[in-house]
């Protein structure tokens, strides 16, 4: 017989977990205005409201935690996350700072201004944030796949290049200063993009002179998806795959949260000695000086560690296989799930799943309610609600899709947890038809709603 799956890891460290009732849930979700970033984290029982800092360090991470070197400058625990970034990206020169849209905010002041354009597979909602602070447009330039959640393809977090130059013929080369490739791209559901691909679009990115930075918050797994799917990578190492992933750009942000198995960090690297410099003056504002920009020295050594177990191969087969687990035990319950699964998180589609309730009663909101509320599991509406209103009409937007978001914290839970979460919605989705009240809206904020809503059951 052959032998199961088994993690490789074992626990060494763990926080007990309060399980709940039903009663007590509705009373908090109650006090809490039916909103989960309400909730207290202890009135929770899985959290899969994001994968983002959440994830668990290893026994060496700790270890370097007691080592860190906390000298204002030329810390020993700077040194140690410098030679690690330059040998898993390749790239010379290197900025932390205290996460990843901090990075962005220290390249983008220097690359970005008034009236540029910036195109990008499916930009993350803080890079947009950004470029769109100072004026600038961020074009998405994603292959139509993404946006069909029933077609299957590989790699849906591809660039079309088609789209991406008709951007570059359209506007002159002093507009465009550089294209963001975002991997794995979170916006289309953590979708992987190609080797192929990026290849292709540094290509055409030089024959425009145009450059070309990553988005890079998990490179790791997009790394394990290129193993995985692309023929010629089978029998290469994930740092091989990363280093010539990285060798396609010329720089990089980093979300350390994600792909460096810290609970908070990030950084800049990059080729150009010249922007380097540039955004260190930028960073000395924004971050603190170029040897911490906001991380302890502590937090620059775990984070060393981090880098190089993520870029491990039994590491990510856990990770991104546990994700794919939960998707196929949902499928086997014929709950609805967007296809192929992402790297960090499975998208319930709440359209399919309870299309009784009118979408002006915010399905996806209404789903994730009664997840918590009969089961404890915290995950998150990307719908209705997160759209927002129309800034013009203050009519509310309806997004095609409506998905409740369950983002898997890395190293945290064990697959009995995955086996919780899917039998939760599988009750819920056998008895979908008696569900047919949603959500209304008591009171939000002009922007960015969705983290303080209230909201009363109709
Ligand atoms: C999380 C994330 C960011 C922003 O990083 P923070 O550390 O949350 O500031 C940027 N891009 C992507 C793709 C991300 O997932």
């Amino acid at each position: 017989m052959k032998l199961p799956y088994a993690e490789p890891y074992k626990i060494k460290v763990v926080e007990p977990l309060y399980r709940s009732t039903q009663t007590e849930r509705e009373q908090w979700i109650k006090e809490a205005h039916y909103n989960l970033f309400n909730l207290k984290s202890s009135q929770v029982f899985i959290d899969c409201l994001t994968d983002s800092g959440t994830g668990a360090m290893s026994d060496r991470q700790w270890a370097e935690m007691m080592v860190g070197d906390e000298s204002y400058a030329g810390s020993r625990s700077f040194d140690k996350l410098k030679e690690t970034v330059r040998r898993i990206t390749g790239y010379e020169y290197f900025l932390p700072t205290h996460q990843g849209r901090a990075a962005e905010n220290v390249l983008f002041s220097v690359l970005v201004k008034e009236g540029d354009i910036v195109p990008g597979n499916s930009h993350f909602d803080t890079t947009k944030g950004h470029i769109e602070f100072r004026k600038a447009s961020a074009v998405d330039c994603t292959i139509d796949e993404a946006f069909d959640t029933a077609v299957y393809h590989p790699f849906k977090g591809n660039v079309d290049l088609e789209k991406l130059e008709k951007v570059f013929k359209k506007y002159p080369k002093e507009k465009i200063p550089f294209i963001v490739v975002t991997v794995t791209c979170n916006t289309a559901g953590g979708q992987p993009v190609s080797m192929e691909n990026i290849k292709a679009t540094s290509a055409l990115c030089k024959q425009y002179g145009i450059p070309l930075y990553f988005d890079a918050a998990r490179f790791a797994e997009n790394a394990y998806f290129i193993k995985k799917r692309e023929e010629a990578y089978a029998d290469k190492t994930i740092k091989e795959i990363a280093l010539e992933m990285f060798s396609y750009g010329d720089g990089m942000t980093m979300s350390a949260k994600k792909d460096g198995l810290v609970n908070m960090g990030g950084f800049i690297a990059l080729n150009s000695h010249d922007i380097f410099k540039k955004a260190s003056v930028f960073n000395i504002m924004f971050e603190g000086f170029i040897t911490y920009g906001g991380m302890n020295g502590r937090d620059m050594g775990a984070l060393a560690v981090g880098l190089d177990e993520a870029t491990e191969f039994d590491y990510l087969e856990s990770r991104v296989e546990q994700v794919a687990y939960l998707g196929q035990r949902l499928e086997y319950f014929k709950v609805p799930v967007q296809h192929p699964y992402g790297g960090h998180a499975i998208f319930i589609d709440a359209n399919k799943f309870v299309p009784t309730i009118p979408k002006e009663e915010f399905r996806a909101w209404s789903l994730a309610m009664e997840l918590y509320i009969t089961s404890g599991i915290r995950g998150v509406e990307i719908g209705t609600i997160l759209a927002d209103r129309d800034p013009i009409t203050r009519k509310n937007r309806f997004p095609e899709l409506e998905l409740v978001r369950l983002a898997i914290p890395r190293r945290t839970y064990t697959n009995h947890h995955m086996d919780y979460i899917a039998v939760a919605l599988k009750n819920i989705f056998d008895t979908r038809t008696e569900a047919k009240h949603g959500y209304r809206i008591i009171e939000e904020a002009p922007i960015m709603r969705h983290f303080t809503v209230k909201m009363e059951k109709i």
